[in-house]
C-alpha cells in the first residue's frame, strides 16, 4: 500500500463507526486500494480544515484540490442551483478564430439569430459560448444549390440514396428554391401534429413503423438512365466540414487541460481530446456521454428536435493513471443508504435537510431519514460538514461494499473462474493453432487479473478440450499427472468431476504445465474434422454452476459445428436474401442459442469466442451468446500460424487480464419527468429495468435511450445514476455508482449547443443495428437519413436566423454529423452487398452493438496519418488527415487505423530513404506486402513509427493487424474501403453527395 495519501486521510480510516466496520483491521484500504501507486498524498491547504482533505486528485499535472472555492454545491446539488450561475468551463468548440479562414473561404458562416453574420467569426466573440443564455449556439451555414436540380443518384448506391457523382457549384447558390415535389409523408413541419402513418417520435424502429409508410421520400427509385444532364462542377471538398478540423480545433481549445466535472449540463471535451478528468460531483466522460448535456423540457420538444436524449454508459472504462481510481465506500452492515422509495443510492443529488436529520431524494423527491450511523450537521450552507470526507457525497463515480442481501441466495460469492476450451479437431491440430495456445497459457496464466492490494489472483483455472465429444481434465495439485474425463452424451451434457476441475494456478501450476504440454501430443493423430459447440459452452456453464460461481468461457473455434448435436448448424448463407425482406433473417440466430445464452447470462457465465473460420461459420448464431453474455468475439480469418499468431496472442493477452466485472446487473434510475426506455450493448435484458451481464470488462458500453414522461424542471435539471452490482475479481459484491446531472431547458437551442455528435452516433448505430433483426435494412438506412434530416432541419427552422432554403444551416456541434451518419450508412452491416461476406456484417454488428463512443469514432471515421512527414524530435503523433483518397499523395506513406485492421499506405513514388529507414530494402518493388508487422530497426524514423502503432494500438481492445499497401497494386481497393468520404466501392455516396441528399431532405421539410 502505497497511497498513504486516501489511507491516511482520517475521514477515511477504520476508527469512523459505520464507514470502515468491514474487513481485516487492514481495511483502510477499501478506500484507497484502487489509487495509482505513484500519488502521493496531498497535505490540506493552508486553511482548510482538515476535514475537507480531498480524498482525490493529487494528479501529477497539478490540478487544484477540489477546494470549497471551486467546488460550488450549486453545480451539482438538486434544488438551489442554477447552471447559469456557475462558472463555465466550457468554453465552446471550436474557438471561431481558427475556423474564420475555413469559413470565409468557402461561403460559409457561423452565427446564431440576432447577431449580425459576420460577428461570431470574430474571437471576441468566444464569449457567448461560455454562459448558457447568453447566445444561440454557433452553428454552420453554408450555400448549396436548390436541391430540386439535384439529379437523382445511381441505382447502385450504397445506401439506396444520395450517390450523384457531380454537383452543382457552390457559386449556384441564389436563395432561390426550385419547385419541391410535394411528398406527403414528410409534410409535417416541427411543431405541427404528425400526419397520419409518420411519427416523429418513434425514432426507434418501433414496429409500427412500416415500411411502406417510413418510404424515404425522393427515394430514388430511378436507375442510371435518370442521371441525364448536363456534366457538373464538383463541390469542394474543403468548403464543407472537415471532422479533422473539428478534432483539432477542440484538441487545442481542451487538450491537455484538466477537465473538472463541477458542473450540471456541462459539455465535456470530444473523446479524441486527451485531457486529465477530474471528478467533482459527476461521473467521468470515460463512464458516461451523453448525446446532448441539456434536455428538452418537454417531450413535445423532444419530439420537435428528434435529438436522441441517450447516455452511452461504459461502466467499467479504464482511467489513466493520472486520474484516481473509484473509492469504496462502506456503509456497514446495514448495506447502502437507499432512498426508501425508488431506491436511489446516497449520492451528490440527495439534498440534505432538518439539521441533516433527513434527506430529499434528488430522483423522487421523497423525504427520507437519514440513519444514525451516517448522520452529519449541516455547516451554514447547509451542506453536511463531511461532504468532502465522503465519495458518495460529493463524487461522480464510486462503489458499495454490498452485503449478503445482494448476493445469489444470500450467500457471498466465490472468486470467477475461468474455463479453458479448446476445439482439438483435425484443422486446429494440423494448423498448430492448438499447440500455440497452449505454449501461450503456460505463461499467460501467471497474469491473471487481480485486485490492486492482492498478491495474487483468486481465479481459478479448468480446461476441456473437444471436436465431437468433450474431454474434461482434472488438474488437483495432489495428481502427478492430469486425468482426462470424456463425456460422449453431448446431448445433454453433464460434468464429470466437481474436485480438481477448477483449481488455483499457483497451487496446480505443474499438473496444469503438464496438461498443456499435452493436449497437442494427445490429440497428434486426430483426423476427427466434425465439431459440436452448444454443448461446449452448455458444459462450461454447468461446471461454472456446479462451482457456484461466474466465470468467463474462452473457446477456440473453427468450424460450423455440424456434428450431431444440439446447436447443430448449417450453412444457410443465402445472397438471395439480400435487398429483401428476408435479410434480416441472416442477422438472426438459428435454434436455441437464444436460450442458450439467457441461461449463461442467469448463472454469470461469460462467453468469449475465438473464432478462426476458413468459411462461412454463422456468426450470427454462434456469436449471438457471445453478445449476450457481455463476452468479446475475435475473429481472424483464414488464420496463418506465422502470420496472424501475433495478433491473435496480443488479444489473447489482453483478454486474460482485462479488468472486469462478473454476474453483474445494471439500473439506471433518473429524477422526475424521463426515464430509461431502451438498452443496447452485449447484454441481456430479462425485464425492461434490468439491464443482465454476465460480466462486464472496460471496453463494454451500454447506450441507454431516454424518454419523457412528464415535463423536466429546469431547476432541478435531468439526473441520472447508474448502479452495476457485480462480483470482483476477488468474489466481493460491490454496486459502483455513475451519478451524472444534466440541464433542461425551453430553449431548443440550449439542446443543440449541448450536443455530442460522437455520442449520436454511438447511439445511431446501435439502434440501427438491433433494428436490423426485425426490419428491412432499407428501412432502417431511410429512418437514419430521415432522422438526420429532421434534426438539423429543427434546428434551421427554430434555432437559426433565417436563412434562404438554399442555405444548408448546421449547429455548431453537428458539423460533421453527415459526414458520420454517411459513415454508418456505408457501414459493411448496413451495406446490402454481395461482395460483402455475411459472417463480416454480422461480426461487426454484434462488436459495435458493444462499443463505446471513443471506439464507434474511429470506427466509424478512422485514423488517417501522414508518415513521410514525421517529426523525429516531437513526441507528438502528426496531425490526422481527412479519409479521401485526395489528401493522399503519391509521395507520401500514410497509416490508416479504424480500431479492427491498421493499413500502410505507399505512394508510388515514396522516397527511397523511408522505404529504407521503415523495411530495410532498397526500392518500392523490393517491398513486401505480405508482412503483417514492420521489422524492428535501428533508426529513428522506424523507432517513431513502432511507437506510435503501439500508442494507437494501446488504447483499442481488438490489436489490430497491419498490412502493407502499395498504391496501385490490388489490395488497394481494400484500403479505399477505409477513405470514408470518398464514394465508397460498393456504391455507398461520398461525403459530398451526401451532404447534397441531406440538404435537399431538409429543404423538403421546410417547404
Ligand atoms: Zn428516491
Amino acid at each position: 500500500m502505497s497511497q498513504q495519501g486516501y489511507v491516511a486521510a482520517p475521514p477515511y480510516s477504520q476508527s469512523q463507526p459505520g464507514i470502515g466496520g468491514f474487513g481485516p483491521p487492514n481495511s483502510s484500504i477499501h478506500y484507497g486500494h484502487y489509487g495509482d501507486p505513484n500519488s502521493s498524498y496531498s497535505a490540506p491547504q493552508p486553511g482548510v480544515s482538515k476535514s475537507a482533505v480531498p480524498f482525490g486528485s493529487p494528479a501529477p499535472v497539478g490540478p487544484p484540490p477540489p477546494g470549497a472555492q471551486q467546488f460550488s454545491p450549486n453545480s451539482f446539488q438538486n434544488g438551489s442551483g442554477t447552471p447559469g450561475q456557475q462558472p463555465q468551463r466550457f468554453q465552446g468548440p471550436p474557438p471561431p478564430a481558427q475556423l474564420a479562414d475555413q469559413l470565409n473561404s468557402m461561403q460559409i458562416n457561423s452565427y446564431g439569430p440576432g447577431t449580425a453574420p459576420s460577428s461570431s467569426v470574430s474571437p471576441g466573440h468566444r464569449a457567448a459560448f461560455q454562459g448558457p443564455q447568453v447566445l444561440p449556439p454557433a452553428q454552420q451555414q453554408m450555400g448549396l444549390p436548390p436541391a430540386p436540380q439535384l439529379p437523382p443518384p445511381p441505382a447502385n448506391s450504397v445506401n439506396g440514396l444520395c450517390a450523384q457523382p457531380a454537383l452543382p457549384p457552390v457559386a449556384r447558390q441564389g436563395g432561390i428554391p426550385g419547385p419541391v415535389p410535394p411528398n406527403p409523408n414528410l409534410q409535417h413541419l416541427p411543431g405541427q401534429p404528425p400526419g397520419p402513418g409518420y411519427h416523429p417520435q418513434q425514432a426507434n424502429y418501433g414496429p409500427q413503423m412500416a415500411a411502406p409508410q417510413l418510404s424515404y421520400p425522393g427515394a430514388f427509385p430511378g436507375g442510371p438512365a435518370q442521371l441525364a444532364g448536363p456534366p457538373q462542377k464538383k463541390l469542394d471538398p474543403d468548403s464543407i466540414p472537415s471532422p479533422i478540423q473539428v478534432i483539432e480545433n477542440d484538441k487545442a481549445a481542451r487538450g491537455g487541460q484538466v477537465y473538472a466535472t463541477n458542473t450540471r449540463g456541462q459539455v465535456p471535451p470530444l473523446v479524441t481530446t486527451n485531457c486529465v478528468i477530474q471528478d467533482q460531483g459527476h461521473a467521468s466522460p470515460r463512464y458516461i456521454r451523453c448525446t446532448t448535456y441539456c434536455f428538452p423540457v418537454t417531450s413535445d420538444m423532444a419530439k420537435q428536435a428528434r435529438i436522441p436524449l441517450a447516455a452511452v454508459i461504459q461502466p467499467f472504462a479504464a482511467v489513466p493513471p493520472n486520474e484516481t481510481p473509484l473509492y469504496l465506500v462502506n456503509h456497514g452492515e446495514t448495506g447502502p443508504i437507499r432512498c426508501n422509495r425508488c431506491k436511489a443510492y446516497m449520492c451528490p443529488f440527495m439534498q440534505f435537510i432538518e439539521g441533516g436529520r433527513r434527506y430529499q431524494c434528488g430522483f423522487c423527491n421523497c423525504i427520507n431519514d437519514v440513519p444514525q450511523f451516517f448522520f452529519q450537521h449541516l455547516d451554514h450552507m447547509g451542506r453536511r460538514i463531511d461532504h468532502y470526507e465522503r465519495p458518495e457525497l460529493s463524487l461522480g463515480s464510486y462503489e458499495y461494499v454490498a452485503t449478503s442481501d445482494y448476493c445469489r441466495d444470500k450467500k457471498p460469492p466465490n472468486p470467477p473462474a475461468f474455463i479453458f476450451m479448446i476445439d482439438v479437431s483435425y484443422r486446429n491440430i494440423k494448423s498448430g493453432l492448438v499447440k500455440l495456445i497452449c505454449d501461450e497459457l503456460k505463461t499467460l496464466l501467471d497474469k491473471l487479473p487481480r485486485e490492486e492490494q492482492e498478491e495474487s489472483s483468486a481465479i481459478r483455472v479448468g480446461f476441456v478440450t473437444y471436436n465431437k465429444v468433450l474431454h474434461f481434465f482434472n488438474v488437483k495439485s495432489s495428481l502427478a499427472q492430469p486425468q482426462m474425463m470424456v463425456v460422449t452424451d453431448v446431448a445433454e451434457v453433464f460434468v464429470p468431476l466437481l474436485d480438481g476441475f477448477l483449481v488455483d494456478f499457483e497451487e496446480s501450476r505443474s499438473v496444469v504445465t503438464n496438461l498443456l504440454d499435452q493436449i497437442p501430443e494427445l490429440f497428434a493423430d486426430t483426423n476427427e474434422s466434425e465439431t459440436i459447440f452448444a454443448p461446449v459452452i452448455q458444459a462450461g456453464m454447468e461446471a461454472l454452476k456446479a462451482a457456484e460461481c461466474a466465470g468467463k468461457l474462452f473457446l477456440f473455434h473453427s468450424s460450423l459445428p455440424t456434428a450431431e448435436a444440439p446447436g447443430k448448424l448449417k450453412n444457410r448463407d443465402d445472397k438471395k436474401l439480400l435487398n429483401t425482406d428476408k435479410e434480416k433473417t441472416l442477422f438472426q440466430p438459428q435454434g436455441n442459442y437464444e436460450a442458450l445464452a439467457k441461461d449463461c447470462v442467469a448463472n454469470g457465465c461469460c462467453v468469449n469466442l475465438f473464432l478462426f473460420p476458413t468459411q462461412y461459420v454463422d456468426v450470427a448464431s454462434m456469436g449471438l451468446v457471445t453478445m449476450y453474455t457481455g463476452g468479446t468475439l475475435y475473429k481472424y480469418n483464414n488464420f496463418q500460424l506465422d502470420a496472424d499468431s501475433p495478433q491473435f496472442l496480443s488479444d489473447l493477452r489482453k483478454d486474460i487480464q482485462k479488468k472486469m466485472g462478473f454476474d453483474a446487473t445494471m439500473r439506471v434510475r433518473t429524477s422526475t419527468g424521463f426515464r430509461a426506455t431502451d438498452f443496447f450493448g452485449a447484454i441481456y435484458m430479462n425485464n425492461t429495468t434490468d439491464v443482465e451481464m454476465a460480466a462486464v470488462d472496460c471496453d463494454k458500453a451500454v447506450t441507454v435511450e431516454f424518454k419523457h414522461d412528464d415535463k423536466l424542471n429546469e431547476d432541478t435539471g435531468a439526473l441520472i445514476q447508474c448502479a452495476v452490482l457485480y462480483t470482483s475479481l476477488s468474489g466481493q459484491r460491490r454496486i459502483r455508482i455513475h451519478n451524472i446531472g444534466l440541464n433542461c431547458s425551453s430553449q431548443l437551442a440550449d439542446v443543440y449547443r449541448t450536443c455530442e455528435t460522437d455520442a449520436l452516433i454511438n447511439f445511431f448505430a446501435k439502434s440501427a443495428f438491433k433494428a436490423i433483426l426485425s426490419q428491412p435494412l432499407k428501412t432502417v438506412r431511410d429512418i437514419l437519413v430521415n432522422q438526420t434530416a429532421h434534426m438539423l432541419a429543427c434546428y434551421k427552422k427554430n434555432c437559426a436566423s433565417p436563412a434562404a432554403v438554399s442555405q444548408l444551416i448546421l449547429p455548431d456541434t453537428m458539423k460533421v454529423l453527415p459526414v458520420y451518419m454517411n459513415c454508418l450508412l456505408k457501414s459493411c452491416v448496413l451495406a446490402s452487398r454481395p461482395e460483402i461476406p455475411t459472417d463480416e456484417r454480422a461480426f461487426h454488428r454484434q462488436l459495435i452493438m458493444a462499443m463505446g463512443v471513443a471506439d464507434t469514432q474511429l470506427f466509424f471515421y478512422p485514423l488517417l496519418l501522414p508518415i513521410h512527414s514525421l517529426d523525429l524530435k516531437s513526441d507528438a503523433v502528426p496531425a490526422a488527415i481527412r479519409c479521401s483518397e485526395e489528401r493522399l499523395s503519391e509521395g507520401g506513406a500514410f497509416l490508416l487505423a479504424n480500431g479492427l485492421r491498421m493499413f500502410l499506405w505507399l505512394g508510388a513514388s515514396v522516397s527511397s530513404e523511408l522505404i529504407q529507414g521503415l523495411f530495410n530494402v532498397p526500392s518500392f518493388a523490393h517491398i513486401s506486402t505480405e508482412a503483417t508487422s514492420l521489422p524492428d530497426l535501428d533508426n529513428p524514423f522506424s523507432k517513431k513509427l513502432k511507437h506510435i502503432l503501439a500508442q494507437i494500438q494501446s488504447q483499442k481492445p481488438h490489436t489490430m493487424k497491419l498490412m502493407v499497401v502499395k498504391q496501385r497494386e490490388q489490395p488497394e481497393m481494400l484500403f479505399r474501403q477505409f477513405l470514408v468520404e470518398d464514394k465508397s466501392i460498393y456504391g455507398g455516396a461520398s461525403y459530398v453527395d451526401f451532404l447534397v441528399c441531406i440538404h435537399k431532405e431538409i429543404s423538403q421539410l421546410l417547404s
